[in-house]
């Protein structure tokens, strides 16, 4: 259980929200040490170890935890979802190394990065041209908080998912992704069933997909792509549809968050968020409790994690 702050009596929706971010992080860290190997290529993880292109000590996770650290600590300091400032949290961890796991950024997606250089030339995130090939997971693996601080309200939660996404990936598809998921991570928070989040078009609000459409390729996912694939069609890609499929697959087939993350890292590829996307779900649907207490304990810089997870609550009870 989180060291510092883990308390038996907490509600069951604390211990939701404690197992969002640490199946976040804790995923993360589990494909980190194989991200990029192809399927097959590799020792199946079962758990932490050291090594992957960036030679990290067992237990380290990378940019897809950094940035939802950045989330949260937003979204406290504002009260609210403020992309400008969000953004400015984001280039001082590509800049500075801020709520990183070293100390400094070792890596970074693309799309980000190229976000990051606009914004920081013009001060402003939304004059980016929408570009064909940048509908990646960037957004997408860091997303948790943003429906976890707004789940009282789940039209919130959904529409300011994909605003945040937009800040970074502008692309319908990235944006879309996040919306739904931030649909799945509230209803998880809700405590409904996982037959029923994995329904076809499952929202928060009755038909919500209806009047407010997605995607046809996020659509395609939405309605259940997952249930029918086996890998390599299913596969951990860079690509936010591929990677929305392959993370709710592995949340599918797992019978609880250990079996779960595995699944996802073990389809190799982008492992580390394909792990840190299927985390923040199976976590938040899991709980704290559900989440293996060695994992926990052995994550980087857990206290970090844990003081930013009870700021998150504290925020979320006075809104
Ligand atoms: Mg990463
Ligand atoms: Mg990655």
């Amino acid at each position: 259980m989180p060291s510092t702050s883990y308390n038996p009596d907490t509600s069951e929706l604390t211990r939701r929200i404690y197992g969002s971010i640490y199946g976040l992080a804790i995923g993360d860290a589990l494909g980190a040490p194989i991200e990029f190997s192809p399927p097959g290529s590799f020792t199946p993880v079962t758990g932490f170890r050291t090594g992957g292109p960036f030679n990290l000590p067992a237990g380290t996770w990378t940019d897809d935890t950094s940035l939802a650290l950045c989330l949260i600590e937003s979204l406290v300091e504002c009260n609210g979802c403020d992309i400008n400032d969000q953004m400015q949290r984001f280039v001082r961890w590509y800049q500075e190394g801020h709520l990183s796991a070293t100390g400094h950024c070792f890596d970074i997606g693309t799309t980000t990065r190229s976000a990051l250089h606009h914004f920081f030339a013009t001060g402003d995130y939304q004059s980016r041209e929408i570009d064909d090939h940048s509908a990646g997971n960037g957004s997408l693996m860091r997303i948790a908080p943003v429906p976890l601080f707004f789940h009282k309200e789940p039209h919130k939660a959904i529409y300011f998912a994909g605003e945040s996404s937009k800040g970074t990936h502008n692309h319908p598809a990235a944006v879309d992704a996040c919306r739904y998921f931030a649909g799945l991570i509230v209803g998880a928070l809700q405590g409904i069933s996982k037959e029923k989040l994995l329904s076809p078009l499952y929202a928060p609000i009755p038909d919500y997909w209806d009047e407010r459409s997605l995607v046809p390729e996020i659509a395609e996912v939405a309605m259940g792509s997952f249930l029918t694939k086996e890998p390599p069609e299913i596969a951990g890609s860079g690509y936010v549809v591929k990677s929305l499929e392959a993370a709710l697959w592995a949340f599918a087939k797992g019978r609880d968050y250990r079996e779960s993350v595995l699944l996802a890292v073990n389809l190799g590829g982008d492992t580390d968020t394909t792990g840190a996307i299927c985390g923040q779900l199976a976590g938040a649907y899991y709980g704290i409790d559900g989440i293996p207490d060695e994992w926990c304990r052995n994550l980087a810089k857990e206290e970090l994690i844990s003081e930013k997870v009870r700021d998150l609550i504290h925020a979320i009870e006075l809104v």
